[in-house]
């Protein structure tokens, strides 16, 4: 019988976890309903006394004095050697290993992947999407989810609990439930900086982006960070990358690259259960390049960045009809119809879009330890010998010493890259037809030695304000 073969396979012992509705007198989701940091914090406690999958821990104090919690979440048994893999994380990301060092470690490594919720309080899709995957990757049995906790090591904070305690209250203040709203909110919803927390991920002005940074830079050096947004493009349900162009050239080429990979698994899931609306690209101005953002920081440190940006929170809302969004294209392949939207189907896109992020961390868990290795390698590479970044300004170095070379003849007459043209005879007006150059040139600009990448700096103690040298370069560190 059927029955017997299912019972039969060796399923995980089913643990009682109590649903947030019997701890904070709701579901997370329901119309109307927000949870605040406190009552987040106390499912976060809760939760762990009846589970082995988790561990809670304070990552510091925020402006207000409130214990910033992380949860950290992988199976009973990777728990019983977590620094062991925490220092596996930390060893291929710091690089400097043989090649086959790190084949090694990555093979017997686990992924680490940070996701959050709540920088930006008043996008409080975020908050209570966090609490629901904590609920769900300690509670659920199926396969898919015990695959996550053997692979994956998740690390989950929110980065600005005072902001979600100010929202949540405020929103809830008001019996009437038609009358709850945000848009009052009478301060700013961080102590001292508002919206501009995500503007000090380089500087660290901030004790939770102190706190942060010591899990993602220093403690854990995770492969992947999924850091949670809110609104996505108008007539869709969320942004999620990849991103615009031009990518920023300064990274390793496997930044952009991973981020294609994860990004691509993650809308491929919504398709692929029919969940429209997802859009990338060309959808919405994100980019690669702000570097102070706690997303964009992460690309300094060869790790896998992504940005969400949902649509959704307490009070339903509505998609619009948007004529452009209608028509299936590359960068929103499957267009959703307008409706009410209602915040419970807000947190369930979350929850499959970071369950994307999950299996794909899972299935390709060794391949991340060792791209990270890698590009780590490749910067203390090219720190060891002469390198260069190519950037647009020498482009236009390149192009204006083509034509002095060729007097006043434009440079094209030389000759052309074969074959994209595919026929068609002169280059005059197909777009895919690139007049070349003299290869000569390819040494003579592109690696003049003039523009030379810098191997170091030299910070000299012989200084006048020598302790804000000294403070600068902890900032650095
Ligand atoms: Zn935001």
């Amino acid at each position: 019988m059927a029955i017997a073969a299912t019972t039969l396979v060796a399923a995980p012992a089913p643990t009682k976890i109590t649903p947030s509705k019997d701890l904070i007198g709701f579901s997370i989701g329901e119309d109307y309903k927000m949870a605040n940091y406190t009552q987040i914090s106390a499912l976060l406690k809760k939760w762990e006394t009846e589970t082995d999958r988790m561990k809670v821990v304070s990552i510091g104090n925020t402006a207000e004095g409130r214990p910033q919690y992380m949860a950290i979440i992988t199976s009973p048994e990777n728990h019983k050697k977590l620094d062991y893999y925490r220092e596996i994380s930390v060893k291929l990301a710091h690089a400097g290993l043989s090649e086959d060092e790190a084949h090694k470690l990555s093979k017997e490594g686990k992924a680490v992947v940070w996701i959050d919720g709540g920088l930006h309080a008043t996008e409080t899709v975020n908050s209570q999407s966090l609490a629901e995957m904590v609920y769900q990757m300690v509670s659920r049995t199926d396969d898919e989810t015990m695959r996550f906790l053997d692979d994956v090591i998740l690390l989950m904070a929110v980065p600005n609990p005072d902001g979600v305690e100010l929202v949540a209250n405020w929103y809830m203040r008001e019996e009437d439930v038609t009358k709850r709203t945000f848009q009052t909110l009478p301060r700013l919803y961080h102590k001292y900086v508002g919206h501009d927390n995500n503007r000090d991920s380089i500087t660290m002005n901030m004790p939770e982006t102190t706190n942060q940074n010591r899990v993602l830079f220093i403690d854990w050096i995770p492969q992947i960070m999924h850091n949670v947004h809110q609104t996505g493009p108008a007539g869709t349900v969320i942004f999620i990358p990849p991103f615009r162009d031009p990518f920023n050239y300064v990274f390793d080429p496997m930044i952009p690259v991973g981020i294609e990979q994860v990004g691509m698994a993650m809308h491929a899931r919504l398709v692929s259960k029919g969940m429209g609306g997802s859009a990338m690209r060309s959808a919405a101005p994100y980019s690669t390049w702000w570097n102070g953002g706690m997303r964009t920081a992460t690309y300094f440190h060869n790790q896998i960045g992504l940005l969400t940006e949902i649509i959704g929170g307490p009070t339903p809302a509505a998609i619009p009809l948007i004529a452009d969004k209608q028509l299936a294209t590359g960068d929103w392949p499957l267009p959703i119809k307008p409706q009410v939207w209602r915040y419970r189907q807000s947190i369930d896109y979350m929850i499959e879009v970071e369950r994307a992020v999950m299996d794909y961390a899972s299935r390709n868990r060794e391949t991340l330890l060792f791209n990270i290795y890698g590009m780590g390698q490749r910067s203390i590479d090219r720190g060891s010998k002469d390198s260069w970044t190519v950037t647009p300004k020498r482009i236009n170095a390149l192009t204006t010493a083509a034509k002095a070379a060729a007097g006043d003849e434009p440079a094209g007459g030389r000759g052309r890259r074969g074959g994209a043209g595919g026929g068609g005879g002169g280059g005059g007006d197909n777009p895919f037809f690139t007049p070349a150059l003299p290869t000569e040139l390819y040494e003579k600009v592109l690696n003049d030695p003039a523009y030379r990448d810098p191997r170091g700096y030299v910070i000299s103690a012989d200084q006048d304000d020598f302790p804000t040298a000294i403070k600068f370069v902890n900032v650095l560190l």
